[in-house]
């Protein structure tokens, strides 16, 4: 049956045949049919992706009902779960058994399979991303069969983020290999194949003592790299107007947790927004954008509120999901470069007549190794623009993508950037290995869709 189905901005939909399956060969069944009557499929978990690239016209498979963690592995330290398992979910599973992922942050309701198809970076230089700690996946391509990719440590039992340090494979081997499958698949943009299982490096569970406090962002701009260097934990949200932002700064501890009272939790979600302008109103023309909530002078209320400290375990470092309506617009850029980016940011929404104020997250992270993360190759600073669906913040967005260009930008995949394969072959080194690896997974374009045409152009077989 034929629905619309919206993604959790409400930003996009489409009218699509929504299957949930349960199991592995459902998906791979799924998939056949797909391919046999020329359809096209995609797989969605929690939809927070506001780009368009989880929709299609033909099978939307929701993945809400094949999210088991299916186990783990004590000795190995490594987790194995079913594609829609949520990160919050398998957060507290792993830190009820003493164990967590080393990259930290993002919001709980992602799937582990969005996350990692989409190159989630974590929130700290001393550890990448989930796809840095995919150690296996078990894949199927557009014609229903299994591959089953591995990572070239694994057979060691390496734990940790062994992927990470790995070679890649290179020319030398075929793009079926399970190794480059392995190298190339994880940050797959949901065109290489539908993840079915995944299995990822844990570590010992850790707690970071966070501090929570307002920052000057010129004093911010001066110790950058250091903080994000000397710290297990940086985040920092302001608005694009404003010279004070909020920062929370970590440390990995072993003292015992001390879960923030709910009454900090509230009072320090309450002023990033002011800060950061979250909410923040717009006039009625929608090219004219409304005063910040909260003025300069004001904002010394908040540091008079602050600092905050704790000593959190994992599962409460997660952030809550962006309210509905809300759109993002997200690069990475050189961590080197990152506070010069924020700053051309905030002189451009200044220096208009009509000043805007949107509400800003920087988070830094070490680099990766699959060819298409934002983050390959670099330690990156990764910032993010939200605005309101509604708000008419497509110019404005793409003021942001023009000065992020300047940076050495990289899209974050999910979010509302307009670049296209054209301009995006020239930033990923790897590109040609990454489409050699389409081409043989999907040479039909079964799991193509307009997305993937713009940012990837049509697969060659
Ligand atoms: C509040 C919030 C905080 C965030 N924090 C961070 C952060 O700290 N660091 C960071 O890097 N990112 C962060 N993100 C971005 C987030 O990681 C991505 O938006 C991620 O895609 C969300 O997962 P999802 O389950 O909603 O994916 P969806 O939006 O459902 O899907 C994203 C893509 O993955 C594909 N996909 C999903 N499942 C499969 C599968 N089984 N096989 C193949 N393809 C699949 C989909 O087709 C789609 O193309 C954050 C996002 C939000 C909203």
């Amino acid at each position: 049956m034929s629905v619309i189905w919206r993604n959790r901005a409400g930003n996009q939909r489409a009218l699509v045949e929504l299957r949930h399956p349960t199991t592995e060969p459902e998906l791979r069944d799924i998939v056949g049919e797909a391919a046999s009557h020329g359809r096209p499929l995609k797989a969605v978990g929690a939809g927070l992706a506001c780009s368009d690239m989880a929709l299609t016209h033909g099978i939307l498979l929701s993945l809400e009902d094949y999210g088991r963690v299916v186990s783990l592995d004590a000795e190995r330290m490594e987790v194995t779960v079913q594609a829609g398992a949520r990160l919050g979910e398998v957060t507290r599973h792993l830190a009820g058994r003493g164990f967590a992922f080393e990259s930290t942050g993002g919001s709980a309701a992602q799937t582990i399979a969005g996350a990692v198809a989409t190159g989630f970076s974590g929130t700290g230089t001393r550890s990448a991303g989930l796809s840095a700690a995919v150690t296996g996946m078990r894949l199927i391509d557009a014609e229903g069969v299994v591959h089953e990719t591995h990572s070239p440590l694994r057979s060691n039992g390496a734990g940790g983020s062994g992927a990470r340090g790995a070679p890649h494979r290179g020319e030398d081997t075929a793009p079926d290999s399970p190794e480059r499958l392995h190298d190339v698949a994880r940050v797959g943009l949901g065109a290489l194949g539908l993840i079915s299982t995944l299995t990822l490096a844990v570590v010992p569970a850790f707690k970071l003592h966070t501090r929570t406090e307002v920052r000057d962002i010129g004093e911010l701009l001066e110790g950058f790299e250091h903080l994000a260097s000397a710290n297990d934990h940086l985040e920092i949200w302001c608005s694009t107007g404003s010279e004070t932002a909020f920062a929370r700064v970590g440390r990995r501890t072993h003292e015992p947790a001390t879960a923030r009272p709910r009454s900090t939790v509230l009072r320090e979600r309450l002023l990033s927004d002011l800060l950061t302008n979250r909410g923040g109103t717009r006039s009625r023309n929608a090219n004219r954008w409304g005063p910040p909530r909260l003025s300069e002078r004001r904002s010394s209320l908040a540091v008079r509120m602050l600092p905050t400290e704790s000593d959190d375990a994992s599962p409460d470092l997660l952030r809550p999901e962006p309210s509905n309506g809300e759109v993002e617009l997200g690069y990475a850029v050189p961590l080197g470069e990152t506070m010069d980016a924020l700053l051309a940011i905030q002189q451009w929404a200044r220096q208009r007549d009509d000043p805007v104020h949107l509400p800003v997250a920087v988070w830094v992270s070490d680099g990766d190794d699959s060819p298409l993360s934002p983050s390959y190759g670099r330690k990156s600073g990764h910032i993010r623009i939200r605005a309101s669906r509604g708000w008419a913040y497509e110019e404005l967005f793409g003021a942001v993508e023009s000065i992020m260009a300047e940076h050495d930008g990289r899209p974050h995949w999910e979010t509302l950037h307009r670049r296209t394969s054209d301009e995006l072959r020239g930033l990923y080194p790897r590109w040609a290995e990454f489409q050699a690896v389409r081409g043989h997974m999907d040479p039909t374009g079964v799991f193509a869709n307009a997305y993937t045409e713009r940012c990837l152009g049509s697969p060659a077989s």
